[in-house]
């Protein structure tokens, strides 16, 4: 039986709003690129955006929340993400 009542929750870095981890977008750096974790497998340090606040990714404040959230420094990398 799947044990309830223990869902892992993550904060979206742009409303702060806690949620589900599966129902949330989680970005990592790959090859000094930001990336779209799919399946959230990817290791190392990882950003989480809700899908209200995923179109948002381009806006600049919401960028150097995210070069924050995964310890960038420089806006040299990339973000490889395209919306759909
Ligand atoms: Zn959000």
């Amino acid at each position: 039986m799947p044990k309830k009542g223990h869902v892992p929750e993550r904060t979206c870095i742009v409303c702060k709003r806690k949620m589900p981890k599966k129902d949330l977008l989680r970005f990592c750096i790959k090859e000094n690129k930001i990336v779209l974790d799919k399946l959230q497998k990817e290791g190392g340090r990882g950003a989480y955006f809700c899908w209200d606040c995923l179109p948002k990714i381009k806006n600049l404040k919401v960028k150097r929340k995210l070069f924050q959230s995964l310890r960038i420094k420089s806006n040299e990398v990339e973000i490889d993400y395209e919306e759909q």
